[in-house]
Parts: C-alpha cells; sequence; structure tokens
C-alpha cells in the first residue's frame, strides 16, 4: 500500500494520491464500464454507499480498505462534510481512493460536492461515469425514454419530500415529454397530485421500476391517478424509480409478456 513516509529517501518521488469518483452503474455488475473496473483494481481505499452491489466491491483488491459511508433517508452513517474530509485525508496520504456510487456519480449523487472539496484542497481527481438508474431502469422496462412519436424531452427530477416544494412541476410533463423521478417512491402521491394539478393527464402513463437491473426487479405499469395505491398495494420501497409519460405506456418485462393484474396496473418480474 502506498503511504506517505518521514522516511523517505531524497530521491524517492512522492507518493501523490488521488480521487477517482466513479458510478457503479444501477446494480446488474455487468453493467460497469471497463474503467470502473479498472478503478476498482487500482484502489488502496474504497468510499461506497448503500446502493452499491456487493459483487461490484468484488473488483477491489483484497488488501485494499473498504470503508461503508452510508445513506438512506433516515440514517446518515456520515455527513457529507465527513465524507468530502475522509475523501481528501486519505487522498492527502499518497492514496488512490476510490469515491464508488450507485448510477452515475453526478445525477443526484453529490458527486459535484465531493469534487469541489478535492479542488479545494488541491488534490487530483479523475471521473469515471456509471449508467444512471433512469437508462438502466427504462432498458429493464423495455421503456425508450425518447421516440420520434412520443417524446422529445426528458427530464430527470428529484421527488425526495425536502425537494417537493421548491420543484416546479409545471414545465415537467406534457404532450412529447418524459419525466423521470428518482426518490420519489415514497412521496409517489404528493407528486402525482402536483402534476395533475399542474394540468397533466389523470390518466397518463407511469412505470414504477423497483430494483432496476437487479435479480430482485419488479416493475409494475399504472397511471397517475392510481400511482399512489399501486405503491401500496404492492409494497413498492427504495430504490425505486418513476417514469412518467406515454413511452411508460409500454413498459414491460425483460422476457416476460404483460400480465394484467387489474384494468388499471400491471405487475411484472424483471426476471
Ligand atoms: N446516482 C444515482 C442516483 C442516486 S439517488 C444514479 O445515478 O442512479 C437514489 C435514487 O436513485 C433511488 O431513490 C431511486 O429512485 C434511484 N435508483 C437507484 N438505483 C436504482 C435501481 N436499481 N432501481 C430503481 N431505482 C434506483
Amino acid at each position: 500500500m502506498k503511504t506517505s513516509s518521514d522516511l523517505r529517501s531524497p530521491e524517492e518521488p512522492v507518493a501523490l494520491g488521488k480521487i477517482i469518483l466513479v458510478g457503479a452503474g444501477p446494480g446488474d455488475p455487468e453493467l460497469l464500464t471497463l474503467k470502473a473496473v479498472k478503478a476498482l483494481r487500482s484502489a488502496d481505499v474504497v468510499v461506497y454507499d448503500k446502493l452499491v452491489s456487493p459483487e461490484i466491491l468484488d473488483f477491489v483488491p483484497t488488501g485494499a480498505e473498504r470503508i461503508f459511508v452510508g445513506k438512506s433517508r433516515s440514517l446518515h452513517t456520515l455527513r457529507q462534510d465527513d465524507i468530502n474530509a475522509l475523501l481528501v485525508n486519505k487522498a492527502e496520504e499518497g492514496l488512490v481512493v476510490v469515491r464508488l456510487k450507485g448510477g452515475d456519480p453526478f445525477i443526484f449523487g453529490r458527486g459535484g460536492e465531493e469534487l469541489d472539496a478535492a479542488r479545494a484542497a488541491g488534490v487530483t481527481v479523475e471521473i469515471v461515469p456509471g449508467i444512471t438508474a433512469a437508462l438502466g431502469c427504462a432498458a429493464d422496462a423495455a421503456i425508450s425514454l425518447t421516440h420520434r412519436d412520443h417524446a422529445s424531452a426528458v427530464t430527470f427530477v428529484a421527488g425526495q419530500r425536502r425537494d417537493l416544494g421548491n420543484q416546479n412541476w409545471r414545465g415537467l410533463h406534457g404532450a412529447g415529454r418524459t419525466l423521470v423521478v428518482y426518490m420519489g417512491v415514497q412521496d409517489a402521491g404528493i407528486i402525482a397530485d402536483k402534476l395533475i394539478g399542474e394540468g397533466a393527464a389523470a390518466d397518463l402513463a407511469v412505470a414504477v421500476i423497483e430494483n432496476g437491473t437487479r435479480k430482485s426487479g419488479r416493475i409494475t405499469r399504472t397511471t397517475l391517478d392510481h400511482l399512489a395505491e399501486t405503491i401500496a398495494i404492492y409494497g413498492i420501497a427504495s430504490p425505486a424509480l418513476l417514469i412518467i409519460g406515454d413511452v411508460a405506456a409500454a413498459a414491460q418485462a425483460r422476457n416476460k409478456p404483460l400480465e394484467a393484474v387489474s384494468s388499471f396496473h400491471f405487475a411484472l418480474a424483471a426476471e
């Protein structure tokens, strides 16, 4: 392991640490990029989140330090400031620090905050993008987020309670638009009401993808007015993504025909 040392001889180069912000993709380890695997193999320290699949950590060398920094709505294992400081301190020790995040680091991943902290400290940062949940889940449900006949715009929105009040829902739906809501399953009823209040059709199609790209994945198709009810009936929980718009009407599970559960919702196993 590379560490800085006071006993270094004058001709020995100073070990230069760095932070690599790595997107781990939406769950399926095969959706990692080759660059992500390369970064994981080079790690001295890996700092990872709750949404990172355990199989992905198999690419980390046995000797490397693994630090779980958690994060769920209720439990923050480490505060963001502490995570930033941890990354910077480890890199300043001369270590290769992989900051591994679910999906893409820059889509609702606080990668921007970690990048700012690293820059402020003068630490080198590399960025490895990942497949964000919207793309993984859309592929899982065979939904084309844009489509020449149905959607020429797609928007990613954070749907957690803290952001709901500030969010302007007016411009986000409408003909030819696809809306993808992250972190919205808990308050899906509020989101549906806000969209309907802004003029969205009550029977607008919604696909709810829970644990997308994972073996435990489930895809449910419903409409805006039945969204909260569908989530309650099926016990759908985080991580889950809402895809709202005409394109969601075509939602299907991989290799599975649609099975009608009732007139308004269909539940499908992804595998
Ligand atoms: N940086 C991540 C998003 C982090 S926010 C990315 O780019 O994907 C966390 C939210 O992402 C979850 O609440 C959920 O809405 C969504 N999400 C992440 N992984 C998911 C998965 N496998 N299936 C469904 N939704 C997922």
